[in-house]
């Protein structure tokens, strides 16, 4: 298991690092400069900020790890999927399959409930899209994440092995979905045919209501495409979309990481 963290947490660093050289390089859009607005350095902060504070939570939490309750799970014979009597690769395949649809329908959810969405907006008042921006969850979100996946894995019996493997590759997808790039065009159509391309996740980061309510998938795009709400273009062009939330409009007064923990408490809706 200890060698699962340390293939976890290389594969995590290896498409940060990856994703953030590319940004530097080649960025989409240009981080907006106005006395209100939080410079990179600030956001950064505050993004990394709370990954460290979720990630110490949810190891004090559940200090064996949503893998390692797995273990446990299987090994009392939980769940669902364990009266077929599946292939080991068909059962981690469907497992992985099941966790990402449940992660969509968890999005949706953060978004529609007012109290959840208290949370969720932590995420979506960054007034700009980058990979910090996809580590950028409040800890009380990443621990009813952590809650709803715990009790998933207990009703269908999900195993250690699939969890695993959904935990990077949904790390690794919100990594480079966030990513402030943009594919060259020929290999974007391709792209969105199976995966959210960053294109269509600076759909759903759009100050439109309409827009940010679509494009809720992480990996692949077709939950989206599967439950109606699929967006294949914003009214704007990508690099002038409006980020954020409006009634956010001053990120630098949120960006720091005391506004952001504070943010889900705050009146504003
Ligand atoms: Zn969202």
């Amino acid at each position: 298991m200890d060698d699962m963290v340390t293939i976890r947490l290389g594969v995590f660093l290896t498409i940060l690092a990856l994703m953030m050289s590319l940004e530097a390089l080649f960025p989409a859009r240009k981080l907006i400069n106005s006395p209100q607005s939080a410079s990179m350095a600030t956001r950064w902060l505050g993004n990394f900020g709370l990954l460290v504070i979720s990630s110490v939570i949810a190891r004090l939490i559940l200090p064996i790890g949503l893998a390692g309750f797995a273990l446990y799970a299987s090994a009392q014979q939980w769940g669902l999927l364990h009266y077929l009597s599946l292939p080991l690769w068909l059962y981690i395949g469907v497992s992985v399959l099941l966790l990402d649809m449940l992660i969509y329908w968890q999005h949706r959810l953060f978004h529609r409930i007012p109290v959840l969405w208290r949370l969720h907006k932590v995420h979506h008042a960054d007034r700009h899209v980058d990979s910090s921006t996809a580590l950028r969850f409040h800890p009380i979100e990443i621990i009813a994440s952590l809650g709803i996946k715990a009790v998933a894995i207990v009703l269908f019996g999900l195993p250690a092995e699939a969890v695993i493997l959904f935990e990077i590759l949904l790390n690794g997808f919100a990594i480079f979905n966030h990513a402030n790039i943009r594919l060259p065009a020929n290999i974007e159509k391709l792209a969105r045919l199976v995966l959210v391309t960053q294109v269509l996740h600076r759909i759903h980061h759009s100050q439109l209501m309409i827009e940010s309510n679509s494009n809720f998938g992480f990996s692949i795009i077709w939950w989206d495409k599967l439950f109606g709400t699929y967006t294949a273009q914003a009214s704007k062009p990508d690099n002038q979309i409006d980020i954020g939330l409006t009634q956010y409009p001053n990120a630098k007064q949120n960006a720091w990481l005391g506004g952001l923990l504070w943010m889900p408490f705050s009146n504003k809706k």
